[in-house]
């Protein structure tokens, strides 16, 4: 609502026209999500519905309706009330080493959060790097360890699968762009793979979709002048980074920036938005 008064909603392929014939609208606004979390069907659907906006859900088209590794992980770390003391994980060059130390009780709840927090990040750092094979065995490894069942994550959080992904873009005003394969980190691999991740993606979700898959959105944000090439050649029309800034006149289709909106509450979001009053 705060949006529909002060702002005009563009789709993504209204904003690459119009950054084209440089006439961006005053106060244009496009919305875009990352992942395709089912949550997208569930509650933004209906919203943007309601105000008739568009917007752009960037899926990442070889895990439908799987949860994600980073969704997992924090699941393994944080869902058991005990973990084991000890972490001695040797695997795919992966060397990690973690102790449990002081009990876990109530007194100590705030320390081993932090204990806990710190063996995330740890993990996070270091399965963020791989490819998805590896990283999903690791995935598996930690949850025998930490004794937790990866079958029940899959209720508390995921992504849509197909009939929910084509249930979504019913109505038209949620656009699905790519989001690659499997969300690796573009940088870290070789050309080919990268071609595979973008134009694979993009092949895959068409057949689903039947339409044509007109916009990408980089994993991680991670891209250079060559990726951002390989996308325009598979035939997308604009491309989406992690950089934080305005568009203008002569940003580039296939490196737009955007602003990331963490979790805020209604009054948050109308003083975050203000920024720009
Ligand atoms: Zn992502």
């Amino acid at each position: 609502m705060v949006l529909k008064s002060h702002y005009q909603v563009l789709s993504l392929t209204e904003l690459g026209e119009s950054i084209k014939t440089q006439r961006i609208p005053e106060r244009a606004v496009v919305l875009t999500f990352d992942d395709g979390y089912v949550e997208l069907l569930n509650l933004v659907k209906p919203l943007l519905e309601e105000c008739q906006f568009p917007a752009v859900a960037f899926i990442v088209a070889g895990q439908l309706g799987d949860p994600f590794w980073w969704d997992m992980l924090e699941n393994i770390i944080f869902s058991p009330e005990r973990l084991p003391d000890i972490l001695s994980l040797s695997q795919k060059g992966l060397q990690i080493e973690w102790s449990n130390s002081g009990k876990e009780d109530r007194r100590t709840r705030r320390s081993q959060d932090v204990n806990r927090e710190r063996l995330l990040n740890t993990l996070y750092d270091q399965l963020r790097y791989i490819n998805s094979i590896e990283c999903n065995q690791l995935i598996q490894s930690l949850a025998v360890w930490a004794n937790v069942n990866l079958q029940k994550i899959a209720s508390i959080t995921r992504s849509m699968n197909t009939e929910e992904t084509l249930e979504l873009v019913k109505g038209g005003y949620m656009e699905v762009g790519s989001h690659s394969l499997t969300h690796p980190w573009l940088t870290d691999l070789n050309s080919s793979d990268q071609i595979k991740e973008i134009k694979e993606s993009k092949r895959f979700l068409e057949e689903i979709l039947g339409q044509s898959v007109r916009h990408f959105s980089y994993p991680n944000g991670a891209v250079t002048e060559v990726i951002a090439d390989q996308v325009r050649q598979a035939g997308f029309q604009t491309a989406c980074t992690s950089a934080h800034d305005v568009i203008r006149k002569r940003s580039d289709l296939y490196q737009l920036p955007r602003f990331w909106v963490r979790d805020l509450n209604g009054q948050q979001f109308k003083r975050w938005l203000q920024m720009w009053d």
